[in-house]
């Protein structure tokens, strides 16, 4: 498996199979790698000749600079978790954040018809133009075929579809399903740090999901909202940030059900200092 620091040397590597069809495949990610990102790799291995496994904690996407300082740099563990793939296809860019932007890192500002002001938007101030900076210059820089995003991040993965819309970048983007651990708790980068007392009441965010999914079958989208708030209310280690069920395609709240729209029910939950999102399909 190779591994590149610096975006000249991975191109030199990827001029040859550029020429090819469906041939260069991105999982772009912040490292601190577990299956779900796995997952993400093994489905690219199967449509593409080689994938690029990007490996760079983003500095423009984080809106609190204690999150961006605690985020788990793993580098080392990454790569032997890649080397158990045994596919010499994979290549890994891990650049420094100068090699990423070119002059200043700093994001840019974009406008995606709304969905950048939902749920992670509202929250996360500033989120969103981060995320679709890098993503932006990362496709730059690859020239990808195929880019992979996964549904953990169910928002995101919207707004990288509507930024290659915009920009008119010719690259397939393929949603891939959310992994979980056995419990249910989707598998996240995160996860590392919480105490173990935290880690044994985390469960209870995709019970909660599943269960106001079966409650969508019968109730309007306000009164599972209500049901859900009242479920966290008075959790002891538990704090709900937002839960919404909205249009899969605008993002927006959900106010009347209606066959024809997909809806989607979403959270943000903090537990300490750490922050956890999940995401469950309805209809
Ligand atoms: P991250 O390193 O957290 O930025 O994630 C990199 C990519 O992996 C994103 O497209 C995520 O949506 C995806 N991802 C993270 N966790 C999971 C998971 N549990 N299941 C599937 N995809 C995931």
């Amino acid at each position: 498996m190779r591994v590149y620091k610096l975006k000249q040397d991975l191109q030199a590597h990827l001029k040859k199979v550029l020429e090819l069809q469906n041939a260069i495949g991105l999982v772009p990610t912040m490292g601190a790698l577990h299956q779900g990102h796995l997952s993400l790799v093994t489905t690219a291995l199967k449509d593409n000749e080689v994938v690029v496994v990007s490996i760079f904690v983003n500095p423009t996407q984080f809106n609190n600079q204690n999150d961006l300082h605690n985020y788990p740099r793993t580098l080392d563990s990454d790569l032997k978790l890649l080397e158990t793939l045994k596919n010499s296809n994979i290549i890994v860019y891990a650049p420094e954040a100068s090699d990423v932007y070119q002059d200043e890192i700093t994001a840019q500002s974009f406008s995606f018809d709304g969905l950048e002001h939902e749920m992670e938007g509202e929250f996360r101030k500033g989120h969103f133009n981060g995320v679709a900076t890098v993503v932006k210059n990362l496709f730059e820089i690859i020239k990808p075929h195929n880019a992979y995003f996964g549904e953990k991040d169910f928002q995101q993965l919207q707004i990288v579809r509507k930024l290659v819309e915009i920009t008119g970048f010719d690259i397939n983007i393929i949603g891939c399903p959310i992994l979980r651990e056995n419990d249910g708790l989707a598998m996240s980068s995160r996860n590392g740090r919480l105490t173990q007392e935290q880690r044994n009441v985390v469960p209870f965010i995709y019970k909660t999901l599943k269960t106001a999914k079966v409650k969508f079958g019968t109730k309007s989208a306000n009164e599972v909202s209500e049901w859900v708030k009242s479920e966290f209310a008075n959790h002891k280690l538990l704090a709900l940030e937002y839960f919404t069920i909205a249009n899969e395609t605008t993002l927006k709240p959900v106010k009347r059900k209606n066959k024809q729209n997909k809806c989607r029910a979403f959270i943000a939950v903090f537990v300490g200092d750490v922050r956890l999102i999940d995401n469950i399909e309805l209809n």
